[in-house]
């Protein structure tokens, strides 16, 4: 059975043809799923034959909340979904004054090995689906009965190790008969698979990209990021400056800060020096402290200070805002809590 939000509207086509039909069916299907129809028989303008024919080969996939936590103070819903393999992942709804924006997972699990964070401590489960990364928006947007905006491809998982998919994914949401969502309302993570960053750039040069870059040598980077043996910051960063000229698009790069490992001033001064005249923007995220990682946060106090020394080297830098501080379990700690495949 093909669950049909997997289908680009291209790939529908194809469906359809293949079907027998008529290629505007496509369209007229793809239309109704986006209106949010899960049921073959609502979609009214399909000829009762053609319906018959697609539920027996396809369905509408769903992600289907089995936790929510919602803060009182700000508006955000942390979801736990679970998916059609009892596979569970996480998606952040939150509010901003420019609109509702959603962090959505690219994996069930993660296989980067990051040592900071929760999502990637039982390893990658398995790849999610184009649909369901779309789902999560869809049943986020069905829960909140709001409309969202903004999507950030930044919860568990490791968008560039998924990158088919996530191609889809960016297709189907973008369209004006799909999600309708502009490619520079969405947002897409990675921790620096290099080959893939020069593909995206090439594929989506309107989506945002952002970097975790957390370490300014490679000693520091390495003890923080596995992914970095595979591409050191002399790899990375190249990348990143081809990036940024060929695309004309600026990058952000984010700075998980850990007390003791790459909170000093000479963190700054390098970083600065990295990121000299490329379009650039740093996001620093006082870490969310995780069990048993053994690292620490730092205050948003000396957050505020390495922001600073970057602005006067001539870096923009910010700290990131803190959202739904009042619900724990950030960055992959609600799936892992409650888990228990
Ligand atoms: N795999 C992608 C996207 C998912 S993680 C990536 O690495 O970019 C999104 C961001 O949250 C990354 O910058 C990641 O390093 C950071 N992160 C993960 N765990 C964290 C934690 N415990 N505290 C602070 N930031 C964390």
């Amino acid at each position: 059975m093909i669950n049909l939000r997997d289908l680009t509207l291209e790939k529908m086509e194809q469906l359809v043809v293949s079907l027998g039909q008529p290629k505007f069916r496509a369209k007229q299907v793809f239309e109704w799923i986006y209106k949010g129809k899960t049921d073959f028989r609502e979609m009214t303008n399909l000829p009762e034959v053609f319906r018959h024919i697609l539920s027996e080969r396809a369905y509408i996939g769903t992600v289907k909340p089995i936790a929510i936590q919602k803060s009182k103070t700000d508006g955000t819903r942390k979801y736990l979904f679970e998916l059609e393999d009892g596979n569970t992942i996480e998606s952040v709804f939150m509010k901003y004054k420019f609109g509702n924006s959603i962090c959505v997972s690219s994996q069930a699990g993660c296989r980067m090995g990051c040592r900071f964070c929760a999502s990637t401590r039982n390893g990658l489960e398995r790849q999610l689906s184009p649909g369901e990364i779309l789902s999560q928006i869809m049943a986020a947007e069905k829960d909140t009965g709001e409309k969202i905006g903004h999507i950030v491809v930044m919860g568990t998982g490791e968008p560039f190790d998924n990158y088919d998919n996530l191609k889809d994914f960016i297709k189907i949401v973008n369209h004006p008969k799909g999600l309708n969502i502009g490619m520079r309302n969405i947002t897409v993570s990675t921790c620096g698979l290099v080959p893939v960053i020069e593909k995206f750039g090439e594929d989506f040069p309107q989506v945002n990209l952002a970097i975790s870059l957390h370490g300014t040598t490679n000693e520091i980077r390495s003890s923080m990021m596995p992914v970095n043996n595979k591409y050191p910051l002399e790899t990375l960063i190249p990348a990143c400056r081809r990036y940024t000229e060929k695309t004309g698009r600026r990058i952000t790069f984010e700075y998980t800060m850990v007390s003791g490992v790459n909170d000093s001033d000479d963190d700054a001064k390098r970083l600065s020096k990295m990121l000299k005249g490329m379009l650039s923007h740093v996001n620093i995220i006082p870490l969310n402290k995780v069990k048993e990682s053994g690292f620490d946060t730092v205050s948003r106090k000396r957050a505020a200070e390495f922001a600073e020394m970057l602005t006067a080297h001539g870096i923009t830098a910010t700290v990131r805002r803190e959202l739904g501080a009042d619900i724990d379990a950030a960055c992959g700690q609600l799936r892992l809590g409650q888990n228990t495949k």
